[in-house]
């Protein structure tokens, strides 16, 4: 699908937005990141950009929706739970709520509400009604089919590219927050069907401590995860450099039809999680790094522990979308105050020093282009024998199963 072509000769996307009062209202209730969807939502509002966009009001996903992916005892569970707001079922811990993922009344209309919601923009996509398709309010990573996880209740993501699949045969799934995206690897890890993608912070203790180079997929999925494990304190530069070396080898290797894009702003500089030390322009280049390559996209928020610099993040990254440029300073509205002292859009990088070296980011750039290139003989043919007939990797991916 191509952008519409508008007489200046720039190419004219058509974008839907995923937003109604009541959903904001729902994913403010989130726990660890109150009144977030607001802030955000209130800062693209005031920057006037909701009149370029169709404003799509999200739908709540149902339980048989929700079951594509999650089991029906996890999402029995949630939904008893929720009733009452119950921390003390006993059986809780098995599904991984509790300290990380604390249980709230009305936690089951929250997470049908986002995976709805995400499910939503991936028909608008469907449908034709678009070329891009946002709902920064979704992006939740790490949740696992039968277990919440890091915040995360359910995994929207894998949702909304299971959606996509239904017309589309390879999805390609890009996750630039600073936490692995280990939920939806996980759930496509054995399938040639959907790449995932995931830069991350790697490093011993970090949540949630996957994500090494060495691991790329399983069985018939085997290759059709890339990871790229990162150090403390990238900035702009290195990280573009780094994200479009790994990208135009997953384009040219994997050859996508859509793409569902997560675009975590806890990699910003300011963020608590004090890592990554990045601004919106570096994550905005890479965002139109894959929107070049016009194919339908599903862009996904995530984690973003500064709510100011993850309002600024997505804002500038909804006008990038638009192809508009805003003004540095931020306008009046209802969380102005929270934009001091400088009341600008622009977030300035810390002088933390930048803990990745270049040849280790050579090295990782070099394994991945390896990894599609010259996979060593003797291991397709180990993989080979030992999926008994199963398909190796880029050896067959002119004929997809
Ligand atoms: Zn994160």
């Amino acid at each position: 699908m191509s952008g519409r072509e508008r007489s200046d000769g720039s190419s004219k996307r058509r974008v839907a937005y995923i937003y109604s009062p009541e959903y904001i209202e729902t994913c403010d209730t989130l726990s660890k990141v109150p009144n977030r969807a607001s802030m955000v939502h209130s800062l693209i509002e005031a920057y006037g950009l909701l009149q370029h966009m169709s404003v799509v009001k999200p739908r709540a996903a149902t339980m048989e929706e929700m079951a594509m992916f999650h089991t029906d005892s996890y999402l029995q569970h949630l939904h008893k739970i929720s009733q009452d707001g119950d921390n003390d079922d006993p059986q809780s811990a098995d599904f991984g709520l509790g300290y990380d993922c604390p249980v709230v009344e009305g936690i089951f209309d929250y997470a049908a509400a986002v995976g709805g919601a995400t499910l939503t923009a991936a028909e608008c996509l469907l449908d034709q009604k678009c070329e891009v398709a946002i709902n920064w309010a979704g992006g939740w990573h790490h949740a696992k089919k039968d277990e919440a996880s890091g915040f995360c209740y359910i995994n929207d993501a894998v949702l909304g590219i299971l959606k996509l699949r239904e017309k589309y045969e390879r999805v390609l799934y890009v996750d630039v927050d600073l936490h692995h995206g280990d939920g939806v690897e996980e759930a496509f890890s054995f399938t040639s069907k959907v790449m995932t993608v995931s830069l991350h912070k790697f490093s011993p203790g970090f949540f949630p401590g996957t994500g090494d180079l060495r691991d790329t997929g399983l069985g018939k999925g085997r290759w059709y995860a890339v990871n790229v494990p990162l150090e403390d304190g990238i900035q702009d530069d290195r990280y573009f450099q780094v994200f479009t070396s790994v990208m135009q080898e997953v384009r040219s290797q994997f050859n996508p039809e859509a793409v569902l894009m997560q675009l975590g702003a806890d990699t910003m500089a300011g963020d608590p999680m004090c890592s990554f030390n990045m601004t919106p322009v570096g994550v905005a280049q890479c965002l139109q790094h894959v929107l070049q390559w016009q194919l339908p996209a599903l862009l996904l928020g995530g984690g973003g522990y500064n709510m100011a610099n993850t309002a600024r993040c997505w804002t500038f990254l909804t006008a990038s979308v638009l192809g508009k440029t805003l003004s540095s300073e931020i306008p009046d509205h209802e969380f102005f105050t929270e934009y001091g002292p400088d009341y600008s859009l622009e977030i300035s990088p810390s002088c933390r020093p930048d803990r990745n070296d270049s040849k280790h980011l050579e090295r990782v750039i070099s394994t991945i282009k390896g990894m599609f290139h010259s996979i060593p003989v003797y291991l397709i043919k180990l993989f080979k024998n030992s999926t008994a007939g199963g398909k190796a990797g880029f050896s067959v991916k002119g004929n997809p199963d």
